[in-house]
Parts: C-alpha cells; structure tokens; sequence
C-alpha cells in the first residue's frame, strides 16, 4: 500500500489529502501538522475550516484511509511520499521584509524529513514557494540523508477557497514539475498515477521544476491583475458616467478575454494574491528585473487604492464624516464560502472608517467575533515601506460590535457597507432593515450584488463600484 504523509493541515493540506484518499482508497493517507488544536479539530465534528462538501469527504474516509496526526516524524518516515503543505506568507522582517516569501516553515519541514527518513522519498512541493526553492530544499534534503534518494517534485495547488472541493474533484489541471533525470521522471509518474485515479490525463502536465514553481505564481498574479484592470476601470466609470457591469460584459464578449475575474468590487483578498505577487516582485528584483518588479506591484497598488477609494466614498457621502455614525459591515470573510479572513479587504475598510471615529457592527455567517477582533487590532503591515508600521490605536477596536444576525447589525446603523458576496445578503429584507435605520440611510456595495432599482425604490441611497452615482 502506498503511503502518504502531508506536512500541514490548512486550507490546502486538509481538503486535498482527503480527495486524494476518497479518490485513491488503496493510498493510506496521513496529515500532520505542529498545531495540536487545528489536527484535534481535524478528527472532531467541528472541522477547523468551512468548506462546501469537505465535511462529507472527510467523513468518507476518515478512520478508513484518511487521518490526522500530530506525530509528524513517524508519518514522515512511514511515508512513500511526503507532500509539504506548511504556510508560506511574506516576511516581516529581515532581507527581503516585505515581499519575499518566509521559508522558515518550510526549511523547518524539509529538515525534519532529511532528519527521519530511512528509505527513499518524492517530496512534493504543495506550499507556493519562489521560483529555484526546490533546490535550496535538494541542498537541505540530501545533506543530512544518508544514501537515501529524495526526488523532489513541484505540484502547485491551484484550488479557490470556496470552491475547494469542487476544483480539486475537477481541476483545470495538475501541475507537476520535477527533474529531467530517469529518476525525477520516474517520481513524476510515481504521482501522476496518484492523481489518475481522478483526473483525466491530459489534464496532467508536465514540466521541468522551474516552470511549475513559477506557473502557481504567474498565475495568482495574473488573476489578480485582471481584478486589479477592472477596479482601476470601476474608478474611470464613477468618474466618467459608464457602467462598469456593462464595460465588463461588452469586453468579456471578446473570446480572448472571456467572462471571469472581471467583476469590480471593494478590492480581492484572501493569504495568496498579494503574497505571491510580492514574492514575483522580490524574485524580479533579485533577477535584475525592476520594470517587470514595477508592473507586477501596481496590481497591488491598485487593490489598495480601491479600498481607499471606497472608505473615502463612504465618508465623504457621510456629509464628509462617519464619527459617531453606526456603520453596518455585511461580511467580512474574503470571500463567500469561506471562514477566511485573510488580507480580507473588510480589514481595511473597517479600520478606514473606524479612522474617522465610526461604529461598526459586523456579521459575517462564517466568521467568529474572536477572528474580528484579532484581524482588527493587529499592526497593518506596509509592505511597501515595511520599517513603518501602522500601530491600531486599541481603544478604536471597542468601536466594534460584532452579531450573528445581519438585521441587528443594521438596526439604527447610518450605512451598510457589504463587502463579502454572500448570497444570504441578496435575500434579506431590505425594506425591515430600512425601517430600522437612521435617514438618509445608505448602502454601499463593495461587491456589486445587489438590486439596486429596488434598494432605490425603498428609499436607500446607494453606492455601487463603478456604477453612475445617485444624485
Ligand atoms: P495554512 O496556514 O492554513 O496551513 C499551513 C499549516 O502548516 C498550519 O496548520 C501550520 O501549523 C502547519 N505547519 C507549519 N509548519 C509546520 C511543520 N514544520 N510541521 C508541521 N506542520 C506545520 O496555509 P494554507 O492556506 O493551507 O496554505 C499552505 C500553502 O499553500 C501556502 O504556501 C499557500 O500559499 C498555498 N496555497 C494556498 C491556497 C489557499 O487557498 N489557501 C491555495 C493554493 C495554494
């Protein structure tokens, strides 16, 4: 029976190690992980991430050939192949602060394998990590091994938060990058027949290594452009007039451009996009490369600049002021369907506002008033001037409110902020919410899911990205 062990139990590791045991019942698969809280939840009924259908998946498997462990050393080396799924998030300090991405979890994972290995390993990269990692990990790997054989292989993980389940079930593709060597391809087989088990094959590509480790981050930074091109657009129709719904669904009709990633909205989010652009812009740098560093980190400039764009939107509305103002905050997690609130645009908005002395009362149905409060009163970390920190005055964070019920959120508020596309949002009862709130009242739709005729027939101002004004 092939074994397999993946390091780390987040929102990659944990979903894709049990549609690979669902998928493969012949593969024993173990996920470990440092963090003792996040494996107990793992094998409890409250798994630790919100997921559409990983619940079902893991109930399939778990016990039968899917598990979770804190006994990372003994599955490593039980183990056939060892995916390395640790966080990867930019560095905060030191060379590179800023935007290259911090290895140390990374280094401390590869080390552990070289450490307690007794027969031969594929290591699979799984994290996105620079372009060149695998070779700084081949130094790690073969100089603590004695005579073992690691083949180190990139598999980048392309799914979405949200749509974790689904992506995985039917992935665009798979990426596997490894070493033109007989035995590097003889690895990428060695995984390739993992993944067959599901995923037709010509959706299985293979590269050299470079090319794989550096496809996962043209590709978050390709798709964070085209959000970046239709924000940088929303601003140049609130100023011209234009529509910016309509912009995009006559420029998406062209067939070389097509209909995804165009929706305008308060700003994308979420632990990857801006991470992974950072570390192309450090790697470019590092390369000698500073006008494609340049190009790369206007599309961040740009998410920054939308959610300025919208804080000042919101206040200047305001009669230029939101002091003392309930302000409602309908979602916060990045997205919808998802728990996650990393780098999550309503961080940003709601410490905007709070800068002008708001209160803000928040609901999300994912997430816990604990992620809030945590997410609001930490430093906000300038990656473009990474020396200076953001320090967020404490007291700001008892303006905060945060309720299960997005009624009660905006019972008595001036304004409603949404800024997560959850779909619960479009089927509530906005003329009971309006009557509940101080007039004028506004709505501003950082995501542009609303009907906004109907909000205006209500009695609602409304404030659209990219959409012409009301007067
Ligand atoms: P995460 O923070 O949710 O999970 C990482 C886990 O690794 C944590 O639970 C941590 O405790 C564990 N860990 C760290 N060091 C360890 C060690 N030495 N031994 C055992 N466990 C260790 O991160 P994530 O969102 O799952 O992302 C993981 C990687 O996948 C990152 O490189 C990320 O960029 C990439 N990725 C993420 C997504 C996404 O949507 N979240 C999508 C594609 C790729």
């Amino acid at each position: 029976m092939v074994k397999i062990c993946c390091i780390g139990a987040g929102y990659v590791g944990g979903p894709t190690m049990a549609v690979i045991a669902l998928k493969c019942p012949s593969i024993e698969v173990v996920v470990v992980d440092i963090s003792v809280a996040r494996i107990a939840a793992w094998n409890s009924e409250q798994l630790p991430i919100y997921e559409p259908g990983l619940e079902d998946v893991v109930k399939q498997c778990r016990g039968r050939n899917l598990f979770f462990s804190t006994e990372v050393e003994k599955h490593i080396s039980e183990a056939d192949i060892v995916f390395v799924s640790v966080n990867t998030p930019t560095k905060t300090q030191g060379l590179g602060a800023g935007k290259a991405a911090n290895l140390t979890y990374w280094e401390s994972a590869a080390r552990m394998i070289a450490d307690v290995s007794k027969s031969d390993k594929i290591v699979v990269e799984k994290s996105t990590v620079p372009v060149k990692t695998a070779e700084a990990i081949e130094k790690i790997l073969n100089h603590n091994s004695n005579g073992i054989n690691f083949q180190i292989l990139s598999n980048p993980e392309f799914l979405a938060e949200g749509t974790a389940i689904q992506d995985l079930f039917k992935p665009d593709r798979v990426l596997i990058g490894g070493r033109e060597t007989p035995e590097g391809q003889k690895a990428i087989k060695a995984l390739r027949d993992v993944y067959a088990n599901w995923v037709p094959e010509d959706r299985i590509i293979a590269t050299n290594l470079w090319s794989a480790e550096l496809s996962k981050l043209a590709a978050n930074a390709i798709l964070a452009q085209r959000i970046s091109s239709i924000n940088a657009m929303s601003a140049l129709c609130e100023a011209t007039g234009a529509d910016v719904t309509e912009v995009a669904y006559a420029v998406s009709k062209d067939s070389r451009i097509g209909p995804k990633f165009l929706n305008a909205s308060v700003g994308f989010g979420g632990s990857c996009f801006q991470k992974d652009i950072l570390n192309l812009v450090y790697i470019c740098e590092c390369n000698g490369l500073p006008e494609v560093a340049n190009y790369w980190k206007q599309v961040i400039k740009i998410n920054d600049y939308q959610k300025t764009r919208f804080v000042n939107r919101v206040v200047a509305s305001m009669f230029n002021t939101v002091s003392g103002k309930k302000i409602a905050i309908l979602g916060f997690a990045f997205k919808k369907d998802t728990g996650d609130t990393r780098e999550t645009p309503a961080i940003d908005v709601c410490k905007g506002l709070l800068g002008d002395k708001a209160n803000i009362s928040i609901y999300d149905p994912q997430v816990t008033e604990e992620q809030i409060q945590r997410d609001l009163s930490m430093n906000k970390f300038d990656w473009d001037h990474p020396i200076h920190l953001q320090p967020m005055s404490p007291t700001a964070v008892k303006e905060v409110t945060v309720t299960w019920d997005a009624y009660q959120a905006a019972n008595g508020a001036h304004g409603i902020c949404i800024l997560t596309e959850w779909d619960e949002f479009k089927a509530l009862d906005y003329q009971k919410i309006y009557d509940n709130m101080q007039k004028p009242a506004f709505i501003y739709d950082g995501r542009n899911i609303m009907d906004v005729e109907k909000l205006r027939k209500i009695g609602f101002i409304v404030y659209s990205i990219g959409k012409p004004l009301d007067a």
